[in-house]
């Protein structure tokens, strides 16, 4: 039987084309895609598209628009086998994030992807990250499977798994990277999947959607002359119920005993949810190593190990929506549950 790709498109470069000279690029009509990349039609399999109004800058995305695409998914997810969502590359690693989260036990691919230059442009690279996205997103294996039954990111002949991924570039095409987990698949004359890397659901587990999101997230980057004042802001702030700290290196943060102390009154006094990610692109947070980092886990700070901060805050808000007990927050925050550790 045909595969079946449901292509949802958000907004973003990718799907811009110059008018005239006057309008600059504006957002084509999606329904003309075929016109646009004559190759899809030359697909073994149907492809149906869905666009979101407004589209928008990836700039502008905000948590409602990974709920409506949580919502699309589920509501159109016996009836495709893969689902290509077009997206701008800026919060791309984000929404990947966050969708990796809130979609359970996924059987089919979603695979993001954008492009640095607009699909109507002589070199784009929308087109072979389109056309590749949709090849790896109707991918079965010898048993019928989905090959890459997980949210990713396809960009510039690599797939990276959604909840991996940072953008790394604002003009190459190789725009995304996931430094601490391998591609999930290289496209060459072949695409070769890592089978190895690929996480399966728990077989017979039903695919189940969260939209309850809870963002009363801050983050705070250390950096040299970062005042007490501004810690407190962020880390005592009466809105906020967690904060990711970027800190350096593999985990280290100031050891001065004013910084210590206002971790310590956000966590013990207000029991707050402090993660501690690295401002490094690899490696990751090991707070036994430096007394500076053991500071900040006597106070009860988690460790986000390699996680990124993208994934951290998609984490964050998924586990907080679920729960209002912060200590269980911190214990799943712990936990690896869709391969983001
Ligand atoms: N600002 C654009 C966006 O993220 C950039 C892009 O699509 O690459 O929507």
């Amino acid at each position: 039987m045909r595969s079946s790709i449901l292509l949802i498109y958000t907004g973003g470069t990718i799907g811009m084309k110059e008018e005239s000279e006057r309008s600059g690029l504006v957002p084509f009509d999606f329904s003309g895609i075929i016109n646009e990349v004559p190759e899809l039609s030359r697909f073994a399999c149907k492809i149906d598209s869905y666009t979101f109004d407004p589209l928008i800058d990836s700039s502008d995305v905000e948590p409602g628009l990974w709920q409506k695409l949580a919502i699309l998914i589920k509501e159109k997810y016996d009836l495709y086998d893969g689902f290509v969502i077009l997206h701008g590359t800026d919060t791309m690693a984000y929404s990947a994030s966050a969708l990796s989260f809130m979609l359970e036990n996924l059987a089919k691919p979603v695979i993001f992807t954008g492009s640095q230059l607009p699909i109507g442009r002589t070199r784009t690279d929308g087109r072979e990250n389109l056309v590749s996205a949709i090849e790896i997103a109707s991918a079965k294996d010898k048993k019928g499977r989905a090959r890459v039954p997980e949210v990713a990111i396809y960009f510039n002949s690599q797939l990276f798994r959604g909840n991996r991924s940072t953008k790394v570039n604002s003009v190459a095409f190789d725009a995304f990277r996931s430094p601490n987990c391998l591609p999930l698949a290289e496209a060459g004359i072949d695409i070769k999947y890592n089978t190895s890397v690929i996480r399966r659901p728990e077989p017979d587990a039903p695919f189940s959607i969260h939209t309850d999101l809870d963002t009363r997230v801050s983050i705070l980057k250390i950096h040299p002359g970062i005042t007490p004042q501004v810690v407190r802001n962020i880390l005592c702030g009466p809105e906020t119920r967690a904060v990711i700290i970027e800190t350096y290196g593999s985990g280290n943060a100031i050891s001065k005993d004013w910084f210590v102390s206002i971790v310590h009154e956000a966590v013990s006094k207000d029991n707050k949810i402090i993660i501690n990610v690295t401002q490094c692109l690899s490696g990751e947070v090991n707070m036994n190593l430096y007394a500076t980092g053991k500071a900040l886990a006597n106070e009860g700070v988690i460790s986000g190990g390699d996680m990124t901060t993208e994934a951290a805050l998609g984490k964050l808000f998924f586990l907080m929506g679920k729960t209002s007990d912060n200590n269980a927050v911190k214990q799943a925050l712990q936990t690896n549950l869709r391969g983001e550790i």
